[in-house]
This record gives C-alpha cells, sequence and structure tokens, in this order.
C-alpha cells in the first residue's frame, strides 16, 4: 500500500470503548462513581501503591495536589525549563513561584545537581519531568535534597515506563498522570494522583471537588441528604464515570502497546541513528521508556525549515518543546534571559517529534523516514552548493 500522508497521531478506542461509556449512560450515576472508583483499583494494582485519584487532567490534579500540601504565596517549586508549559502553570495558578533549572544535554531530564543548587529556605516541591516516556532517577532526587522537600512526579509521559524495576510513585510525595487524547493511556481529557501518603490522599479528596467534605456520590448515597463543609481551598478536578470507562481497557493494553512503541521507535533509532545532522535522545541505562514521543534534532537554524518540509509531504509533526523559560509569560514575568538555561534552549530550538503510535503502519513509517531522510539530505546539498 502507498502512503501519501501520515497523521501524527490515531488514537485506538473502538466500539468496546463506545459500549462501556453507554452502560455508565443507561445508569442513574454519570459523574465520579462505581466506574471511578473500580478504576482507582485499578491503579493501585499497577503501580503496587496505597492511593490513587483519577481527575480530569493532569493540570487539575496538580492544582489540587499543590492545594492539599498547602503550597502557594510564598512557596518555590522547582521545575525543569524543557517541559510542557503545564508544569510550571500549575505553581503559577496556586500563586507560588515556579524555579527554572536545567536540564542534561544527553536525556533532557532534570539536572539533580542543578535541582540541589535551586534550593533555598522557601522550596517546597520539585516537579521533575519523565520527559518523553524516560523516568528521573527520583531515589537519587531525594537523596540529594533530603526529605523535607515534596517531589511531585510529571508522569505525563510515562505511565507504563520504568527504572531499574521502579515505577512512578515508589520514591516521591505523588505522581500525576495524563489521560489526554494523544498520551499513552487516554480517555480523551482526564488524569490521576498515585500516592504513599494516606493523608495527601484524604486531603486531595477534598482539594478535587471544591474542598467539601464528602463527593456527591456520598452526599447522596441511600439518598439521604448529608451536609456538607468546606474548611480547605479545592479545585474541580474530579473524573466523571462516563470518562473513567474507557480507561481499564486502556490500562489492560498499555504493556503490550508499549512493546509496539518500542519497536516503532527502535526502527526510528536504525533510521536516524549517526544520520548527517540529526540528534537523538540518549536512552537511560536501566530505564524502560515508555517511549511517549520520539523527538529528533536538527540545527537549530534550519529546524522550522525541515518542520516545514515534513508538514508539505503530509507527515504530521510538532514541537516537544519549546523552553518554557522562553514563553513570553515566563519571560516578561520573571525577567528570564534564553542563555539562563542554555540546554533548554537550544534543544527547544532543534528538536522536532516525529509521528509514534501503535498503529502506525510499517508502511507509513517506511514512508515518512523516506521522506524525512530526502528533506535532510536536500537540505544538506543545498547547504554545500552555498559553501
Ligand atoms: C500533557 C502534559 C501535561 C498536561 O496534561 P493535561 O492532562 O492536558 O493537563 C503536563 N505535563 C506534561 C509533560 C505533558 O505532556
Amino acid at each position: 500500500m502507498k502512503h501519501e500522508s501520515v497523521p501524527f497521531f490515531r488514537h485506538n478506542l473502538s466500539e468496546a470503548d463506545a459500549a462501556s461509556i453507554a452502560k455508565v449512560m443507561q445508569s442513574p450515576f454519570i459523574t465520579t462513581g462505581a466506574v471511578t472508583r473500580q478504576t482507582q483499583s485499578l491503579m493501585c494494582e499497577y503501580f503496587q501503591i496505597s492511593h490513587a485519584k483519577l481527575t480530569n487532567s493532569w493540570t487539575n490534579g496538580a492544582v489540587a495536589t499543590l492545594l492539599a500540601l498547602n503550597i502557594g504565596p510564598g512557596d518555590e517549586v522547582i521545575v525543569p525549563a524543557m517541559t510542557f508549559v503545564a508544569t510550571a502553570n500549575v505553581v503559577e495558578l496556586v500563586g507560588a513561584v515556579p524555579i527554572f533549572v536545567d536540564v542534561h544535554a544527553d536525556d533532557l531530564l532534570i539536572d539533580i545537581g542543578a535541582v540541589a543548587g535551586a534550593l533555598t529556605p522557601r522550596t517546597r516541591a520539585v516537579i521533575p519531568v519523565h520527559l518523553y516516556g524516560q523516568m528521573v532517577d527520583i531515589a537519587s532526587l531525594r537523596e540529594r535534597i533530603g526529605p523535607d522537600i515534596a517531589i511531585i512526579e510529571d508522569a505525563a509521559h510515562c505511565f507504563e515506563g520504568m527504572l531499574s524495576g521502579t515505577r512512578p510513585g515508589q520514591f516521591s510525595d505523588a505522581a500525576i498522570f495524563s489521560f489526554y487524547a494523544t498520551k499513552n493511556v487516554t480517555c480523551g481529557e482526564g488524569g490521576a494522583v498515585i500516592t504513599r501518603s494516606e493523608k495527601l490522599a484524604l486531603a486531595l479528596d477534598r482539594t478535587t471537588i471544591h474542598g467539601m467534605s464528602a463527593g456527591a456520590d456520598r452526599r447522596f448515597s441511600g439518598n439521604v441528604y448529608r451536609h456538607w463543609d468546606m474548611e480547605q481551598l479545592g479545585t474541580k478536578a474530579n473524573l466523571p464515570d462516563l470518562l473513567a470507562a474507557v480507561l481499564p481497557a486502556q490500562i489492560a493494553q498499555v504493556d503490550e502497546r508499549r512493546v509496539e512503541r518500542q519497536r516503532l521507535a527502535n526502527r526510528y533509532r536504525s533510521a536516524f541513528s549517526n544520520y548527517p545532522m540529526v540528534r537523538l535522545v540518549n536512552q537511560v541505562p536501566g530505564a524502560v521508556s515508555a517511549e511517549h514521543l520520539f523527538p529528533i534534532g536538527v540545527p537549530e537554524d534550519l529546524r522550522d525549515l525541515v518542520l516545514r518540509k515534513i508538514n508539505d509531504a503530509n507527515i504530521g509533526t510538532t514541537v516537544n518543546y519549546r523552553s518554557v523559560h522562553q514563553t513570553k509569560f515566563y519571560r516578561q514575568k520573571y525577567d528570564l534571559k534564553p542563555e539562563d538555561f542554555p540546554v533548554s534552549r537550544e534543544w527547544g530550538e532543534c528538536t522536532l517529534s516525529l509521528p509514534l503510535f501503535p498503529g502506525l503502519l510499517d508502511d507509513e513509517q517506511e514512508y515518512l523516514i523516506e521522506n524525512v531522510q530526502s528533506i535532510l539530505h536536500e537540505i544538506c546539498n543545498e547547504l554545500e552548493c552555498k559553501k
């Protein structure tokens, strides 16, 4: 079969998932209830952890977590500059200050030494990001910063990944997932917070629903109205059963799908490692990557040209990510300079992501690789001509 276009992503939700949603619609209860609780139990089992809370996004889950930890005005939270803006935005949303640090040039993961160097008496938390699916070494981070600063893992890219046999949540205060449309586990929009801490889990029960002392299914249980109170400010972060209904099947498939992601990623690796002008992200020793994205780096002055030519060949591509400290909001608010975080800045100017999802056909991927290689080749030749 000949392909003339390749999308950046195709979801895998099916008729069976539609039936799961229809089943919830036939019940009288469509918001957070039994289906969400069953899915939370599945999450606890998968991560071998005591508490899981489904949320309507990573972002709202993170805001609820920061509120539950009483992090707000006057506090600082350390975040990597190379991440999606949401990682820093949640810190702003609760009135705290995001303190950016740089990442390592080889794997683009947060520089633990830089985290240690950024600690102040106001530091309350660190949000390490398991960028592209490879885990930050959370045990080492904990050792480096001591027991008093919260570690909240941004595991939006890493549901099924592991480092030395450990999964997200095992050494941190909380790990937060995203179930956004293109994530490895999805329900369209959604997320989850997992934690070993009973105290944090109880606080999350409130901060995920307006700070109220009981959720809707509890307030109306047995058709008896119960008064509720509000002792603490919360947001609205709960996931409805309507969406939770598709998650059990997603979780059941995720490990099998990861194997396919890895096969596809390895095909890219053999096509582009040692390819002229192309830089790949190093694989972390001991890591099982969730292979969420497949970014490549090209010379920064050529990135936008390569990106446009790939799009012109009807191949879906994106940038993950331009460095957060260079966005207008953060640059202006904190007077940040591009060179403040040089590794993040440079990667942000040279990276672009190739389509990577189970269901990407081998001949689609071949079409794509051939096109990208000939685009790079062409640009390479043009540059030679100019010299
Ligand atoms: C997708 C993503 C988020 C935000 O997730 P939402 O569910 O859309 O709020 C946060 N961090 C990273 C690294 C992401 O990729």
